[in-house]
């Protein structure tokens, strides 16, 4: 646990009894469902899921099922002002990447920031965790303030062998700022077409001298494995009409798992999209799970269109495959569950379990927080959604969540 969030919980009214959230269905992601049952929390930990411990004071949710938390694993939250996807459905990447730099170039719009609204939008859709990539000099504050945490990883982009030092020392500030609230730092270089080969190899030392983990955006489109491979093709383009192309970054005939193999030295890596990774570069992901996770934004990979997501391939290898939304700019909310119902829908065959462990369980994995949260189990945090239920019963419940619309009624962390 971050020593912030002992503080925050030792700030609270000490709690004399346990607190029992009962509810029609409590999903623990680590057990079976269990019908009419309840969690028990004791100075915010869970302390026993099932029976009402005796001498608990009993809240009952009604005709609810409590959920872990959900895990965000990838946003962008600087684009949560955003009220529709940039662009249209099937927009090419590097088309979507000249409008988003564009928008990224405008001023900000007074009032509330766009962080602090996505925060709130996130708790106010049952997640709890957020691997969120923020820009240099983000409002700590912002963070700080919100009822979420996760890992505030800092965006990093030196396409150019120049421009790596500046780079990394935005990187150095970042991890020597410490904790921001009860979030844990982190790096993001970007990705290949933004990121000098020397950045990464330089933020996977810092990774390993800091323990922190790493994002990074990789094989999300085939223009970018012929980047990879070739050199040439739209994002040579866009670098080249914005100064930014070196010759000598990438070695032609690169492809995605030359980038993973310098990942799974750090020590912790989170692949973003891994839309177009082939079945050795897979089995290499899976090979790694014990550092090494992937992130599927099902809405945004459906948003450009690309080809069918490999997820059956990465859960048969063994793949941790947490979920994410991306941001506003890809995607129409910040909606975890959103995220899963469209993969019960893309993928129908999937068993309704898998899914909700992948927006949870395989979320926290992903962050590095499986000790704490993703699962209701004693001795994690009580970190917990509670969605509204349809009526009639079916034979699996996580159907009744997944299959239906029913929203998210609270989200609590206690
Ligand atoms: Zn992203």
């Amino acid at each position: 646990m971050f020593p912030e969030k002992i503080m925050a919980l030792s700030r609270r009214p000490l709690q004399t009894q346990p607190l029992a959230l009962r509810a029609r269905w409590v999903l623990p992601v680590s057990g079976s469902p269990l019908r009419d049952a309840a969690v028990n929390i004791f100075q915010g930990r869970i302390v026993a899921v099932g029976a009402v411990l005796p001498g608990a004071l009993v809240e009952d949710l009604g005709d609810v099922a409590i959920v872990p938390g959900f895990v965000n694993a990838h946003t962008h939250l600087e684009f949560s002002d955003i009220r529709q996807p940039i662009g249209f459905q099937g927009i090419g990447m590097v088309e979507w990447l000249r409008l988003v730099i564009e928008r990224r170039g405008e001023s900000p719009a007074s009032g509330r920031s766009p962080v602090e609204m996505g925060l709130d939008e996130s708790f106010r859709f049952g997640v709890g965790t957020i691997g969120e990539i923020g820009q240099p000099g983000l409002r700590q504050d912002d963070y700080r303030q919100s009822s979420c945490d996760g890992v505030a990883f800092i965006e990093l982009i030196a396409p150019r062998a120049d421009r790596v030092a500046a780079a990394l020392e935005i990187a150095r500030q970042h991890l020597s700022a410490g904790l921001v609230g009860q979030w844990q730092p982190g790096l993001s270089p970007h990705a290949p077409y933004t990121v000098h080969p020397e950045l990464l190899e330089r933020a996977v030392r810092l990774s390993v001298e800091y323990r922190v983990p790493l994002a990074m955006h990789l094989a999300e489109s085939r223009e970018e494995l012929e980047f990879l491979r070739d050199g040439s093709g739209p994002f040579r383009e866009l670098l080249e009409a914005r100064g930014a192309w070196d010759a000598t970054a990438w070695p032609r005939g690169s492809r995605p798992l030359d980038v993973l193999r310098v990942l799974a030295r750090a020590d912790r890596a989170v692949v973003v999209h891994g839309n177009y990774l082939d079945a050795e570069e897979i089995a290499f992901v899976a090979d790694h799970r014990e550092n090494v996770a992937i992130v599927y934004c099902p809405r945004t990979h459906a948003w450009f269109g690309h080809e069918r997501y490999p997820l059956e391939a990465m859960l048969s290898a063994g793949a941790t495959v947490a979920l994410g939304t991306d941001s506003r700019a890809s995607s129409p909310d910040l909606s975890l569950l959103a995220e899963m119902r469209h993969i019960a829908r893309e993928f129908p065959a999937m068993n309704r379990a898998t899914i909700l462990e992948l927006g949870t369980l395989h979320g926290a994995r992903a962050l590095g927080r499986e000790d704490e949260i993703g699962s209701l189990e004693p001795g994690k945090l009580a970190q917990l959604a509670v969605v509204d239920l349809p009526d009639g019963s079916v034979a699996d419940p996580h159907e009744l969540i997944l299959d239906g619309d029913h929203p998210v009624v609270e989200t609590r962390s206690i």
